[in-house]
């Protein structure tokens, strides 16, 4: 039977589609470790500097082993565009030397056949790499239906009132139990459209939004704002 949540899901999904499209993909899945540290380079900054600092990172060191090898500041200095240098150089040298420590080699191809629970645990048991992080490794590398919960998802879902937590992680579980079918990876992209550039933390445009008519949010605006510059470039779906 479909849940009134699973429903709203659906609506969402379609009343975005209609207002955005349905959202590119890579055309070929990303290597797992690739996604993983880009995901890690994208925390709290835009997709365009966080390209950047990847692009700039795989041109430094073409081979994860040479990563692990070289030293954290190496790693920071490449980096320095996405912001947090220490913090996410840190990350990245760390789970690049517990990955090649636990498994003798740089590859995280041993989960490819893994259920999702599976990989989420064993994601999030390398020190460093969280929830977010680990779901993103799921969703863009290995094609399952999962949806991540940045701070765009959690605002906008909270918002629209297809859940009701108050962070991240708890969202991404009360939204991923029983997430409908096939549509992760579109209501994903297009929530995090609609939280740059309708539904923004301060002031959302209600007016200009496509979920005005079933959006339950209490203290939806009534005034029209400009419509923000379409902000469509994803990171995690240009990893190559
Ligand atoms: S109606 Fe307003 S609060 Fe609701 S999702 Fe749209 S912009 Fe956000």
């Amino acid at each position: 039977m479909i849940s009134n949540k699973q429903q709203l899901i659906k609506d969402v999904n379609k009343l975005l589609i209609k207002k955005f499209g349905i959202p590119k993909r890579n055309e070929k899945l990303p290597d797992p470790v690739d996604l993983l540290i880009a995901t890690i380079l994208s925390q709290n900054t835009n997709d365009k500097n966080s390209y950047q600092a990847y692009t700039k990172l795989k041109k430094k060191f073409p081979d994860w082993e040479m990563a692990a090898r070289a030293k954290r500041e190496t790693i920071e200095k490449e980096i320095k565009i996405a912001g947090l240098g220490f913090q996410k150089s840190t990350a990245i040298h760390s789970f690049l030397n517990q990955l090649k420590k636990s498994k003798s080699k740089i590859s995280l191809d041993y989960l490819i056949n893994s259920e999702d629970q599976k990989i989420l645990n064993e994601l999030t048991s390398f020190k460093g790499i969280g929830v977010k992080t680990a779901s993103c490794v799921l969703l863009f590398a290995l094609d399952r239906n999962v949806c991540p919960v940045d701070t765009h998802v959690h605002r906008t879902v909270n918002r629209i009132g297809i859940v009701d937590q108050k962070t991240p992680d708890k969202t991404f579980i009360e939204l991923n139990d029983k997430f409908p079918p096939k549509i992760a990876h579109s209501f994903h992209t297009n929530l995090i459209r609609l939280g740059r550039e309708i539904c923004k933390p301060k002031r959302p445009n209600c007016p200009a939004c496509p979920l005005l008519k079933i959006c339950e949010f209490p203290e939806k605006t009534t005034e029209t704002l400009d419509e923000a510059k379409p902000n469509n470039f994803m990171l995690l779906d240009n990893v190559s």
